[in-house]
């Protein structure tokens, strides 16, 4: 994918914690936030996590810095325009969260509704929020609670490393997409409606198979997506860029997971995020109306 070299970025949409206390060695955080309970708390991450990744135990303790700090100094003075974006990693990502917000901020608008920014958090180690403290191997997540994004981006490099998808930065938008697909989902009411419980075709699963559809709805308009220059930030979007990202959603598949990272049997009731076919299907979806109302996952009755 290629940004448009002067279009101006916002790195306001960004928080920068990785100068700070996170991942600290030594440091011991009590579990905090929000006045939930743990039972919550996993609830939160199980179903705002991007997917259903194996992993000890997804609240701890460990690593989880104290007196977090945002420090944005660097970004801003990195990441000026889609220039910037084209030859720094955190600047594309800075420019891909401003396509996404804009985009949501649009289609709120025509829709009548105002959508709410929500920053994304760039942490290492751990990290504290309204929903509990979690360390990276959650992966990405967003929190209803404090409705904000929050990633190591360790976790791209891990993706190519541990479950072996090509990446790339369109590979990364998706994911970033899927997070914002989460606040949408909040902004609507939707996420509040949810049952919980796991299996193919629980809600939970629906729930993330829309944050994948609106992943594609947003990549659908991400090359026409205004700003105030009048040009979009992203200039182009190639079939291989799709093709990284149908890569990347076949990857933290349940089914994928389970088989590959996990117990190598495939557990169809313990499903949380949906197949990888499903998630290629419903990534699908959205890039090719880029139409939030077909993202309907809780009416459909074949999931695919
Ligand atoms: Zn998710």
């Amino acid at each position: 994918m290629e940004f448009n070299d002067d279009v101006a970025l916002d790195t306001s949409q960004v928080q920068d914690m990785r100068g700070s206390g996170g991942g600290g060695v030594g440091s011991r955080v009590a579990l905090g936030g929000g006045g939930l309970g743990i039972v919550g708390m996993i609830l939160y991450f199980v179903l705002s996590q991007l997917g259903g990744l194996p992993q000890g135990s997804p609240i701890s303790t460990r690593d989880v810095g104290q007196g977090q700090t945002v420090s944005n100094s660097d970004l801003s003075k990195e990441c000026r325009t889609g220039k910037d974006a084209n030859t720094n990693s955190d600047c594309a990502l800075v420019a891909i969260i401003n396509s996404i917000q804009g985009y949501w901020t649009d289609a709120f608008a025509r829709s009548g509704s105002t959508y709410q920014a929500a920053p994304t958090n760039f942490f290492t180690g751990g990290v504290n929020t309204a929903c509990g403290s979690a360390t990276s191997d959650v992966g990405p997540f967003y929190c209803p609670g404090d409705q904000e994004i929050y990633i190591d981006l360790a976790f791209f490099k891990e993706l190519q490393t541990r479950f072996g998808a090509q990446g790339g930065t369109f590979a990364e938008a998706y994911v970033i997409a899927h997070e914002y697909g989460h606040h949408v989902q909040t902004l609507l009411g939707t996420s509040d409606k949810v049952k919980r419980g796991t299996g193919p075709t629980s809600d939970a699963v629906r729930l993330e198979l829309q944050a994948d559809c609106y992943a594609g709805v947003w990549a659908n308009h991400a090359t026409s997506v205004p700003t105030s220059s009048g040009k979009p930030l992203i200039k182009s979007i190639s079939q291989d860029d799709v093709n990284r990202a149908l890569d990347v959603a076949a990857r933290i598949g349940d089914d994928f997971i389970q088989e590959n990272l996990g117990s190598g049997q495939v557990d169809e009731s313990q499903f949380s995020h949906g197949s990888s076919k499903q998630r290629e299907r419903w990534f699908t979806a959205g890039l090719n109306t880029g139409d939030p109302a077909q993202c309907d996952t809780f009416s459909a009755r074949d999931l695919g």
